[in-house]
């Protein structure tokens, strides 16, 4: 990851992180990345497959091997990260899967708190070759319908680059005004504040909840210094309505389970789903300006 957000860096475009929940998901990364021509960081939610919500548990390095593979076979340089697990010990499992970037969430934990868990997973990670991305402050978190479930915190630039000082994080998720999980109505983004922290701190800077940013301002912030930009909501969004779409156009009990789940032909419901993802990743690749880029990575 490094490599690519230094590429990025200099070149004044932002490497998409495109989050994935499954197969399909993944996999239209890899689509939209060959077809655009551009790097991309694919990976899974670690706060989501570690869940204890979840009625299977799911193993860590089945996802990893999934990822890795993707990753070995594309034809443009990507990226592997568990984003935002909960639980440290997911994420050193993460690393003997072959993510080669993992995120803890340290959700309501003090900056010492941080410090500490940060600079042990960071030795962890480092020891392995594989790098360590985290987050000062904490981004408010959207409801369904767009109010705020929780308020945040904006992200402090002393504290931000103490924090990366003290625990040597290879890159610095920041809260500006951005939200996660947000439809319908975006956020503002505070760009003094941004100008701030690219001046005072050392590591590369990354935006979280890409979905709720517009465009002008997603610019914007890559032109202030941003150079990974994180989008989950959307492509899920984008996965539901597609489905909903297909059960309204076809009627399922009339056609071949085999064709409706697996031939991967015109009336396969995951071949439309992963098309739709695929293309908003294009789209977002040309919003990031990182179409094309990959061919210049070394
Ligand atoms: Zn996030």
């Amino acid at each position: 990851m490094g490599k690519l957000l230094r590429h990025a860096q200099e070149n004044k475009y932002a490497v998409g992180y495109f989050e994935s929940w499954n197969l399909e998901s993944l996999l239209a990364v890899k689509d939209a990345a060959e077809q655009a021509g551009s790097p991309a960081i694919i990976g899974f939610n670690g706060g989501f497959l570690g869940n204890s919500k979840r009625k299977v548990a799911e193993s860590i390095r089945i996802y990893g091997a999934l990822g890795r593979a993707v990753a070995e076979n594309a034809r443009v340089p990507m990226s592997l990260i568990l984003n935002e697990a909960t639980e440290v010990s997911l994420l050193m499992e993460a690393l003997e899967a072959g993510f080669k970037v993992i995120m803890h969430d340290n959700e309501g934990g003090g900056l010492s708190e941080s410090i500490r868990i940060n600079t042990a997973i960071v030795r962890a990670a480092h020891g392995v070759g594989a790098e360590v991305e985290a987050e000062i402050g904490e981004l408010p978190t959207a409801e369904i319908g767009g109010a705020l479930a929780s308020p945040g915190e904006k992200t402090d630039p002393d504290e931000a680059a103490r924090f990366v000082r003290e625990t040597g994080v290879d890159a610095l998720a920041v809260a500006i005004g951005n939200v996660h999980v947000l439809e319908g109505r975006k956020s503002r983004l505070d760009f003094d504040l941004l100008a701030e922290l690219r001046q005072k701190v050392t590591a590369p800077l990354v935006l979280h909840g890409g979905t709720g940013i517009d465009e002008a301002e997603l610019r914007k912030a890559i032109h202030a210094g941003i150079c990974k930009i994180n989008v989950g909501t959307v492509l899920r969004r984008k996965f539901i309505n597609s489905l909903k779409g297909y059960y309204q156009t076809h009627d399922v009990d009339l056609l071949d389970p085999g064709a409706v789940t697996s031939v991967g032909g015109d009336v396969d419901m995951l071949v439309g789903a992963r098309a739709e993802i695929a293309a908003e990743i294009v789209r977002l690749m040309r919003v990031f300006g990182s179409e094309r880029q990959a061919a210049s990575i070394g």
